[in-house]
């Protein structure tokens, strides 16, 4: 198949939706996973009156059987995957930062996207451009852990240390697929006007779907291995 397929996750709201209007709006069909199905419906169906090729897949990152059925129906369906966004994400230091919490927001941070990640790569492995987004943060860049106080997120240890893993990842995947067409990289995505990023951001949620486009989107001699933010390097 020709066509590129291209599954996010968390994309029901959020950045996760609007990386998958713009993906959908290149032409790829976008595979819209969501924890529930009548979420993952109700963006497609939203997705679908804008003329994007959008379809639901129930996918809570968390849940082993829903990874192995997202799996099986794209393998049945397209035959491969060529671009995966491991795009949802959780922050839960509000809750607390005792080992409870941090488990949770490491199932899904983190545990999450390589659980989903290890079941997609033979696929990812069957397109001739396989790229792989790992929606991370600033936040997660051991540098900016040092000096956080900036960010008021000093006592924030859950999300910048399962960010910190995924972006760990993100370099340890682009070294084993060093030899393959897939590229993996990590993306800030700013500071976006989300349920997460809260009214206070200073991004709109289209600019903030940006990096991860771009890094969906990159050439054959594009870059992997790396955090990027608006196509420019970030240190780990
Ligand atoms: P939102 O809270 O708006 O959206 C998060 C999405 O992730 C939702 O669709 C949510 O589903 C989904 N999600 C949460 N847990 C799971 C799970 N276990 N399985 C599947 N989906 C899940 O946040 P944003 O759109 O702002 O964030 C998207 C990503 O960008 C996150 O990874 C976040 O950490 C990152 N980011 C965001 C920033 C910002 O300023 N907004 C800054 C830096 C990074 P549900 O609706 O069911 O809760």
């Amino acid at each position: 198949m020709s066509e590129k397929i291209a599954l996010i996750t968390g994309a029901n709201k959020g950045i996760g939706l609007e990386i998958a209007r713009q993906l959908g709006k290149q032409g790829m069909i976008v595979l819209i996973g969501a924890r529930s199905l009548q979420k993952a419906s109700q963006a497609s169906e939203q997705l679908q009156a804008e003329q994007v090729r959008a379809y639901p897949i129930e996918l809570d990152v968390t849940n082993a059987e829903h990874i192995q059925s997202a799996a099986d129906r794209i393998e049945t369906e397209y035959g491969k995957l060529d671009v995966l966004v491991n795009n949802a994400g959780i922050y839960v230091d509000h809750e607390g930062t005792g080992i409870d919490v941090m488990r949770r927001g490491f199932e899904t941070n983190f545990f999450g996207a390589y659980a989903l990640t290890l079941a997609l790569l033979p696929l990812l492995k069957l397109s001739p451009a396989g790229r792989i987004v790992n929606q991370s943060s600033i936040l997660g860049s051991i540098g900016t852990i040092l000096t956080n106080e900036m960010y008021g997120m000093a006592a924030a240890p859950v999300y910048t240390t399962s960010k910190a893993a995924l972006n760990a990842l993100t370099a340890q995947l682009s070294i084993q697929l060093k030899d393959t067409p897939i590229k993996v990289n990590a993306s800030h995505p700013g500071w976006v006007k989300t349920d997460m990023g809260g009214s206070g951001a200073v991004m709109e949620i289209p600019e903030g779907a940006e990096t991860a486009v771009y890094l969906a989107t990159l050439p054959s001699d594009g870059p992997s291995g790396g955090f990027f933010h608006k196509q420019e390097a970030l240190p780990w």
